[in-house]
């Protein structure tokens, strides 16, 4: 197989339409995680529609309910060829955030994809149905220039709740410890820099939720503590150290997704070790 001849097998297949009509198929459930009445439609996304894209590719999958209450059950599909060959994880999620139905402009709607130029538009088309829709293509297609052999082994985990918070993904993670174990997990989910380019981060990216609270006050409260040389300066001080930080942390974590390593400190209300060292 050569690089090429793989790629000229993927161009041939969305040139024909083949891709479209998949990835319409998926757009086509109204997998809307944050409804609370989505569960039946988030079940039926694996079921009918990934179980047997999956088993098509030599792929036994199974559908696990979510440990947390109310959270979308998760697909765990694997592809064994040899236990002397590397295991790839890979990830994807069915769900997308609501449709929205009314707020689309005319021509434009959620759940079937309506294509203008080299524009697709619909719900899931950029985030996630589209990705893991082409990695499972791209695998299709590898598969047959090698002959129905990979050369490696492939896990699949998809999840239903990821536009709501991932609810159980850690827990299910932690559950299937040695059923999920790969050698290296490539995931398409994420930010892009730039519409027209490719991205790929390499390493593992995390996420903080965190509360951000202004004190638009603390200037002026400064002020007031210095003026009386008060106990309260300190604190001013840590506001201002605080929305400093915070600012560098949002311009950071908007263009690359990093900024994990400031967990737990935005928002503590507290000097850190890392504001102490700093001033
Ligand atoms: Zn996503």
């Amino acid at each position: 197989m050569t690089r090429s001849a793989a790629i000229s097998q993927a161009t041939a297949q969305y040139d024909s339409g083949a891709f479209l009509d998949t990835l319409n198929r998926r757009v086509a459930y109204k997998t809307e995680s944050q409804e609370a009445d989505s569960g039946d439609v988030l079940h039926s996304y694996l079921a009918d529609e990934m179980t047997p894209a999956l088993a098509a590719l030599g792929f036994t999958s199974r559908i696990v309910p979510n440990p947390v209450p109310g959270g979308g059950p998760f697909l765990i599909a694997q592809r064994h060829e040899s236990d002397d060959v590397p295991t790839v994880l890979t990830y994807g999620h069915g769900d997308v955030v609501r449709g929205y139905d009314a707020q689309w402009r005319d021509g434009l709607k959620p759940w079937e994809i309506v294509v203008e130029g080299d524009r697709w538009y619909g719900r899931g088309t950029a985030d996630n149905k589209g990705q893991h829709t082409i990695n499972l293509s791209a695998l299709a297609e590898v598969l047959a220039l090698r002959g129905g052999k990979l050369g490696y082994n492939v896990k699949m985990i998809v999840e239903m709740g990821e536009e709501m918070g991932s609810p159980g993904l850690h827990a299910i993670c932690e559950q299937l410890r040695d059923e999920l174990r790969a050698d290296v997990l490539i995931a398409s989910d994420g930010p892009r820099l730039a519409a027209q380019r490719p991205t790929v981060f390499l390493g593992s990216r995390g996420l903080v939720n965190f509360k951000l609270s202004l004190n638009l006050l603390g200037k002026l409260g400064r002020t007031v503590a210095q003026s009386r040389g008060g106990a309260g300066e300190r604190d001013c001080i840590d506001c201002r150290w605080q929305r400093q930080d915070s600012r560098r942390w949002l311009a950071s974590a908007r263009g690359a997704g990093v900024g994990a390593s400031r967990a737990g400190w935005v928002g503590s209300g507290r000097r850190t070790e890392r504001s102490r060292g700093r001033r």
